[in-house]
């Protein structure tokens, strides 16, 4: 087989090696999948070793929703690599090419303006997979995420945010593009260096004006209110000097009921993100659950409650502050700025890459581009197609480095003395999200950014004796 595929054409070679490398990655992918449910299947008793941690009745449900998210996913995966191999096969690439042509030469722009035929060309490209991907998400959130009591989204809510979505990345990827574009046209033989700059200064300007002016069109984030918690998430900050400007609650309870918390910003101007889903007082999905509450305004334990969905969720406020210990600890062991440096070494020589590369015809003939080598599609097949191995490696390797963080944030927390309440948030956050305690070791090693909760806890020390 091999013979004869040397005997084949090189740019056929390529074409196949491609095709062949992404259904390797894919079958690879099904098969740990396919261990990793075998997983859910069969441990249907909670391990001796988690009695203490995890109630019967929470390991069951997390079994089934994370079960019901796995078979989602083998038939979305199937779906995805079917669609990309019959876009390759049947030449959607070039089809779509011409037709951003005809678009944009009747809008006036002359097809042969290479710059708007690409602009044309990425709209249209990037509106078919919002258009194929939404039902696939609508299942997602309203078939599996609903019946595990997660989804607090209207279909309406959804739709009018999938549109805002879609125009909102219209507005940053097209003007982006176009200089790309129009840099790699001008910029010489060291075009590669300059592309480099420019996508490193967009990111950088993106990081900056996210939070600000973007992630606000989406969510409603409000100061947290003066008090106990503030003031205490402040002193902590103070102890590491961790240059905190402000606390901000977002409203994620308004999509689901799955909790976060991050920070963000650059040197002396750092936020901190807390999901009112994460604070057990705040949480909107604890207070809805709160009507039984007597009328002089004292609040009823919430375990009392009928409906499970109401029970109460989120942490105290010493498991936040130990979460937040935790958080800081991947800012003060310099992880945010390791990843940061690792994914701009990592684009650099992408692009020196690309500027090898993108002269070769074989290259676009391979794709069905007989004719014409425009720099977009060159883009797209070289970061795409061509660097796909180096891809999935890199993205194993940051996997790996990621659980290493993990655990050097945990034990950040713990020499803050946040261990047991660090301990306690962690077995409420896996509960709350329905996380499911036990892995395939493939499957973890291959997908996991986070450790397994077991192996967290036995690093914090099992601090907790009871
Ligand atoms: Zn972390």
């Amino acid at each position: 087989m091999l013979e004869s595929m040397l005997a084949l054409p090189v740019e056929k070679q390529i074409f196949l090696a491609v095709l062949g490398f992404s259904w390797t990655v894919y079958l690879w992918e099904a098969y740990l999948s396919y261990r990793q449910r075998r997983i859910y299947r069969s441990t249907t008793r909670v391990p001796q070793e988690l009695g203490k941690i995890m109630d019967t009745d929470t390991f069951e449900k997390s079994r089934l929703y994370q079960l019901d998210k796995s078979n989602f996913s083998f038939w979305s995966g199937l779906y995805s690599e079917t669609e990309g191999t019959l876009i390759l096969v049947l030449g959607g690439i070039p089809y779509l090419w011409s037709l951003a042509g005809t678009v944009s030469g009747r809008f006036g722009f002359g097809a042969e303006y290479e710059i708007t035929q690409s602009l044309v060309f990425l709209t249209l490209a990037t509106l078919f997979s919002a258009v194929t991907g939404l039902p696939w998400s609508i299942y997602s959130t309203f078939i599996i995420e609903e019946k595990h009591g997660f989804n607090q989204q209207t279909l309406g809510f959804f739709l009018k945010d999938a549109v805002k979505k879609f125009a909102v990345t219209q507005c940053i990827l097209l003007p982006v593009t176009s200089l790309l574009l129009h840099i790699i046209k001008i910029g010489g033989d060291f075009f590669f260096i300059y592309a480099w700059l420019f996508t490193l200064c967009v990111s950088l300007v993106l990081v900056t004006i996210y939070a600000d002016y973007i992630a606000p069109l989406f969510d409603k984030f409000t100061p947290l209110p003066e008090g106990e918690l503030k003031t205490d998430i402040e002193t902590m900050s103070q102890s590491i000097s961790f240059p905190l400007t402000k606390v901000y609650v977002v409203e994620g309870s308004k999509r689901s009921s799955h909790s976060n918390a991050y920070f963000y910003g650059f040197f002396k101007n750092k936020r901190i993100v807390l999901f009112d889903t994460l604070l057990e007082d705040y949480s909107p999905l604890n207070q809805a659950g709160d009507q039984g509450a007597d009328p002089e305004g004292h609040d009823m334990p919430s375990e009392s409650k009928v409906k499970p969905k109401n029970k109460k969720q989120g942490c105290n406020n010493p498991e936040i502050l130990a979460v937040l210990g935790h958080e800081l600890g991947h800012w003060k062991l310099g992880h945010t700025v390791k990843n940061i440096v690792i994914s701009q070494m990592n684009s650099f020589l992408c692009f020196f890459l690309f500027a090898v590369l993108i002269g070769r015809r074989e290259l676009f003939l391979a794709f069905g581009f007989n004719d014409s080598q425009p720099t977009l599609i060159g883009l797209m097949i070289i970061f795409q197609f061509i660097f796909s191995p180096y891809n999935e490696l890199l993205s194993f390797c940051l996997t790996v480095l990621s659980r290493r963080f993990e655990f050097q944030a945990d034990a950040f927390a713990l020499g803050m003395g946040k261990a047991s309440q660090l301990y306690s948030a962690l077995i409420k956050l896996n509960k709350d999200n329905l996380g499911f305690p036990v892995a395939d070791w493939l499957f973890s090693m291959w997908h996991y950014s986070h450790p397994p909760l077991l192996e967290r806890l036995r690093a914090l020390g099992n601090v907790k004796q009871d």
